[in-house]
């Protein structure tokens, strides 16, 4: 067996922020070995960031609910840690097939912890959700705001939270690193790499960059009757390169500690929520395409504003993010202009 401390386990490393992260991680020292079933992801994004970093990267096909393919690895690589990005994030079909999500989601969470646990790997860094608070009582979201989802991929991450609140009860070796993502946008500036949805994108950027790609006639925008400044709903986008970059300061942080931390939730958002119509007229000016919209009813389930404190974060791991709203339009138009059908097209 390889002894290298340096060494991270990357679950779902293939996809949106699995990818942009092992860049990062290749430039503070790590060494990357993905594990993924491509289930939402391709080869492709995998051989491009290979050819960003300059070096092939140690990939394997394969599901993190297969304990027997995870033991594998494990006895492959002494990792320092996983971090744990694999899982399914699409609301609506989680509404649709809540087995599937549970079954990713928590189970396959379940069955890599215990193979950490049987090979005494217990650094990890879990992509939890802003999802988790529900329709916030405060703004800005703190840390420990209520907790409560109102649909099953929701669900899934806030169950994975207990559970690893339960572990760290439990086991006091462990250093548990929740990192709560508020809404991941943008690409890498090479315009290699970015966000490939597989149908019509739910999300607003991907749907935005569509539009403007010609790929889709207009935005629907959901409701224009919220308490927000212009009517309709605000987020807290951050650049998926900061996002990146949080996961690197988290494992710095973890070998860090003289004392393992347990369970320990951070946000990782901007702190400064933008609505609808400013990401859009943004989009278009850092552009120069049009963005024709309209506005539709509000879609089932939204909140109207959501925005985090990032003070643990900065506090905490000495991150802050650094991307503007004009960063992120003008990365994630370079990557969609760039590749009109993502990854498909190579
Ligand atoms: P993504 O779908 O691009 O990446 C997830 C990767 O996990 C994919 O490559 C997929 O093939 C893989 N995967 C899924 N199930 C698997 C399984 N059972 N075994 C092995 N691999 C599996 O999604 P992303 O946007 O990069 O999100 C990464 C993580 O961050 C997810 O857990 C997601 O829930 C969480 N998150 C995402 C967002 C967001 O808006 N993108 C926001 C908050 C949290
Ligand atoms: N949104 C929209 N049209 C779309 C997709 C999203 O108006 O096609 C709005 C949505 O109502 C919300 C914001 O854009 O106010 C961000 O939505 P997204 O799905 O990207 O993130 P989430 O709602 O999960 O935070």
């Amino acid at each position: 067996m390889e002894n290298n401390k340096n060494k991270i386990l990357v679950t779902g490393g293939a996809g949106y922020i699995g990818s942009h992260t092992c860049i990062a991680l290749h430039e503070a020292g790590y060494e990357i070995v993905i594990y993924d079933n491509l289930s939402n992801s391709s080869k492709e994004a995998i051989n491009r960031v290979s050819s960003l970093i300059g070096k092939p990267i140690e990939f394997i096909e394969g599901d993190i609910r297969d304990a027997e393919s995870l033991r594998k690895v494990f006895t492959a690589h002494q990792f320092f840690g996983v971090i744990h990005f694999a899982g399914l994030k699409a609301v609506g079909e989680s509404v649709a097939k809540p087995l599937m999500y549970y079954s990713n989601n928590v189970s396959g969470t379940i069955t890599l912890l215990e193979v950490m646990a049987e090979y005494k790997v217990t650094n990890l860094v879990f992509s939890s959700s802003a999802t988790v608070y529900g329709d916030p009582e405060t703004l800005p979201i703190n840390e420990s705001s209520k907790r409560s989802c109102t649909n099953p991929y929701g669900q899934s991450k806030l169950v994975v939270e207990h559970i690893l609140e339960d572990l760290a009860t439990s086991n006091k070796q462990w250093n548990l690193i929740n990192l709560r993502y508020f809404n991941p946008v943008g690409a890498h500036t090479s315009g290699q790499i970015g966000e490939d949805p597989n149908d019509i994108p739910n999300n607003l950027m991907p749907y935005i960059s569509q539009v403007a790609v010609g790929k889709l006639t207009k935005l629907n925008i959901f409701g224009n009757d919220y308490p927000t400044v212009d009517g309709t709903g605000v987020r807290d986008y951050i650049h998926v390169t900061d996002l990146a970059k949080g996961h690197v300061d988290a494992l710095r942080y973890a070998e860090h500690q003289t004392t393992p931390v347990g369970f320990m939730p951070i946000n990782l958002g901007t702190g400064k929520g933008s609505s609808v119509l400013e990401l859009v007229t943004a989009f278009a000016e850092v552009t120069g395409q049009k963005i024709p919209y309209q506005f539709t009813a509000r879609r089932a389930g939204d909140i109207a504003s959501c925005y985090a404190s990032a003070d643990k974060a900065k506090q905490l791991l000495g991150w802050e993010a650094t991307h503007t709203i004009t960063d992120m339009c003008a990365d994630t138009w370079r990557w969609q202009s760039m590749n009109p059908y993502g990854y498909k097209a190579s």
